[in-house]
């Protein structure tokens, strides 16, 4: 079975981002919903979304857009048609009703219902028709969500579904999970669960929302939106009704209960309109006093609003085990979260899949956990889990782990895919090597460098991991959120506040090395980004051999923002690639004019697409769906290039003087209009001197050494200023930027 068009039905939240996804496969694809002026909508919607739903803003109209009465006829065509209308058991009959007797004969017909079970969805359905209806449950948003579930029912044709899978694993990149027909399935059973239970656990012991977020966030490898800001985001109306169909769909003896009960203060805010950051506002709200907005908070106790106070709980790494032993509210709040999210969460196998695997799996691709509720358990280990918790009683899995004690109880991982990836291999590494910031595993052919950092920002530890690990072919490359975000701006504070900058003019030195290392070294450098590749990061990525990019990207040099220019080589490299053109050929000062516009602006590329005409990627870089094959692309590269010669060093002839006073004139124009302020301005001169190539001529050759030297000198006068730490002070308490 080929999938060669779709038609998406219902054009709102989940429709729309169903249809942009397709649309970035390059699958064509007809949007439809009551009226085509809705559909219309939502296209729009699409195209203004941020961050964008679409790789590549420009193939918006690709997709069609129509309405259910007048272009039902495109159901004909369809390989697979989407129903991803209101969840509304008898609007979804209706529309079934109307699409198989339309569909072309053996089509694929699939809800995108999040809490209706199969057999309800498909009891008006002929054998026949069952043979080819499932529920296919994407995440929003669905260009960026991994998880994909699928549930089938006992009539499908097993092929037919694996055919779906696969398409929606190569083509789509999702990680798909084939699940029973159980409420909520797996992610949003769990997921749930684990928000309802951090919620009332904060309310029973009294946490303030800032503290349980502090918690229930960064320190226990969740997203740092944390439990009430989650709340806020979803909407807390909307999660109401979600609470209701699980207490509709679960016998009372399901644990769930427990947690779903309505809690006055938050149907106090439904009802006046604090449902979150869609309404008035929610747990937290912005508010505007004496002109200035700030950020407050809501009491759970006396439901009164205070500005939001920063909660600082010590601890940058995730390290459940040292979390759970604090001998202070917080550890006693984590530890009775954490367990009794294992204990539901074990308490559900094998009702709800005989993969405990795959329930840490749905939560990584599905909730953005860094891990689920197994691993967190390996990571406290089964000894030290069972010395601590209470009871566990009537739940086979925890019980027979008692017994066995066995502490590598977990065995393999992502079961659900075949694909080799990073998770499953990592396990077969023969030695392992590594420091605080980065672990180096070795294979037999390859290394593995992964950072660990939070957001991976980059220090002397990340570059001394990626120095060592080049006596293979290497792969950079990691599990979590982001590729790296840059460099570690607090440990630069940290010797800026020292007024050590003997230290950091030697840790930016470093970085030049290493990155001048991974270029030239004997071996290939893969580099294969997904996330935030910014600054610091894209300088590793730049001058990596080879790149297997993921398509969720979120590339670009930014440092200017916090008053820095890129020194890491980032100025250096990015001069090469558009020297490297027939305009840099005709016009010398060309390629210096390029770079200083996109490094003067920080410009960032959420996509290969965007970032191919910037020149952060290649045309021969690869663009990779599905993040799981990053390794699988990364190691094809290395077969590919067994002969591998490291290039030759790049030579620049740069213009100097001529290109700086062209510079200089944009400057003046954009301090006078009030665009750049006084250190924008410092910044802007010292990033012009950079990439006119200094004191040079166009008939002077520089050397990668000569432009590196470059690079310090400016980084290192601007980031003695003042101005430029205040800079980075903001945003690191911020994360905005500061303008002076
Ligand atoms: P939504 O309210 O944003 O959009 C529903 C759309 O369906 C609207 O545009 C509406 O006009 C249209 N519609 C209603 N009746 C229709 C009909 N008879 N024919 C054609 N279109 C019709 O809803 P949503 O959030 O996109 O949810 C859609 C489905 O996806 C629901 O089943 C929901 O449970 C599920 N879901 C939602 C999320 C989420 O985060 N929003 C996540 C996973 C699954």
């Amino acid at each position: 079975m080929e999938i060669k068009k779709v038609v998406v039905i219902g054009s709102g939240t989940m429709g729309s981002g169903i249809a942009a996804h397709l649309c970035n496969a390059n699958i064509p694809v007809t949007l439809l919903d009551l009226k085509t002026e809705i559909s219309e909508q939502a296209r729009d919607r699409i195209h203004k979304s941020k961050p964008p739903l679409l790789l590549n803003k420009s193939k918006i109209n690709n997709i069609k857009v129509g309405n259910i009465l007048d272009n039902f006829d495109e159901v004909k065509e369809a390989d697979w048609v989407v129903e991803a209308v209101v969840e509304r058991i008898d609007i979804k009959h209706d529309i079934y009703q109307k699409i198989f007797k339309e569909r072309k004969k053996g089509a694929i017909v699939s809800s995108n219902t999040s809490s209706i079970p199969i057999k309800v969805l498909s009891q008006h359905l002929s054998e026949e028709e069952k043979k080819d209806f499932c529920i296919t449950h994407f995440f929003n948003p669905v260009r960026y969500m991994g998880l994909l579930e699928i549930v089938k029912n006992e009539n499908n044709n097993l092929e037919k579904i694996n055919a779906l899978k696969n398409f929606c694993e190569t083509e789509l990149g999702k990680g798909v999970i084939v699940c029973n027909d159980t409420p909520g399935f797996l992610g949003n059973r769990v997921g749930v669960y684990a928000m309802q239970i951090a919620m009332t656990e904060a309310f029973k012991m009294k946490l303030s929302i800032e503290e349980a977020d502090a918690i229930f966030g960064r320190p226990m490898g969740i997203p740092k939106t944390g439990i009430f800001g989650l709340y806020d985001l979803i909407g807390i109306d909307l999660m109401a009704d979600v609470l209701k169909s699980f207490i509709k769909e679960l016998p009372e003896t399901d644990k769930f209960h427990q947690v779903a009960r309505e809690i006055p203060l938050v149907k106090k805010l439904i009802e006046t309109g604090y449902t979150g950051r869609k309404g008035k506002g929610g747990f937290y709200r912005v508010n505007k006093t004496d002109g200035k907005k700030v950020m407050e908070a809501l009491n759970l106790e006396t439901a009164k609003y205070s500005p939001s106070k920063k909660i600082n709980i010590k601890s940058e790494k995730v390290d459940l085990k040292s979390l759970i032993n604090r001998d202070d509210k917080y550890g006693k709040y984590a530890w009775s979260v954490i367990s009794k999210i294992i204990k539901y969460a074990s308490s559900l196998v094998p009702d709800i899949t005989k993969e405990f695997n795959d329930i840490d799996e749905a939560m990584r691709l599905g909730f953005n956990w860094a891990k689920g509720p197994f691993e967190m358990l390996e990571e406290i280990g089964v000894a030290n889990f069972f010395n601590k918790i209470d009871e566990y009683q009537d739940n086979n899995f925890l019980e027979n782990l008692a017994k066995t004690k066995d502490e590598n109880f977990y065995g393999e991982r992502q079961k659900y895919t075949d694909i080799e990836t990073l998770g499953k291999v990592k396990k077969t590494a023969t030695s392992i090597d590594g420091n605080n910031s980065a672990q180096i595993y070795r294979f037999k052919d390859y290394n593995v460098v992964e950072f660990t950092t939070k957001a991976n920002a980059l220090d002397y530890d990340s570059m001394d991991a990626l120095k060592k690990a080049t006596d293979k072919p290497l792969i950079i490359i990691n599990e979590s959120m982001q590729f790296s975000a840059g460099v570690n701006l607090s440990y630069t504070m940290d010797f800026a506040n020292k007024n050590d900058f003997k230290s950091i003019e030697k840790f930016i030195r470093y970085f030049q090395e290493t990155c001048k290392h991974l270029k030239y070294s004997d071996h290939p450098v893969i580099s294969a980004p997904s996330g935030l590749t910014l600054g610091g990061g894209f300088e590793v990525m730049v001058h990596s051999n080879f790149v297997a990019s993921h398509t969720n990207i979120v590339v670009g040099l930014v440092e200017t923002i916090v008053g820095l220019i890129p020194a890491g080589g980032g100025c250096k490299e990015m001069l090469a690639r558009w020297l490297d053109t027939d305009e840099a050929r005709k016009d010398p000062n060309y390629a210096s004019l390029k770079v200083f516009d996109i490094i003067g602006y920080g410009k960032t590329a959420t996509s290969p697409v965007e970032a191919e005409p910037l020149k952060y990627l290649k045309p021969e870089d690869k663009r990779i769906m599905n993040r799981n094959s990053l390794l699988e692309v990364s190691k094809k590269i290395i077969e590919d290039n067994r002969d591998f010669k490291a290039p030759s060093e790049t030579k620049f002839n740069l213009p100097g003087n001529t290109a700086k006073e062209e510079m200089i004139k944009i400057l003046e124009k954009l301090y006078n209009d009030k665009i750049i302020l006084d250190h924008g301005m410092i910044v802007g001169i010292e990033l012009a001197n950079v990439l006119s190539g200094g004191d040079t001529s166009i008939d002077k050759t520089l050397s990668e050494e000569d432009l590196f030297k470059l690079e310090l000198g400016a980084f290192m006068k601007l980031i003695k200023t003042k101005e430029t730490q205040d800079r980075i002070k903001h945003t690191l308490l911020t994360g905005k930027p500061l303008i002076n």
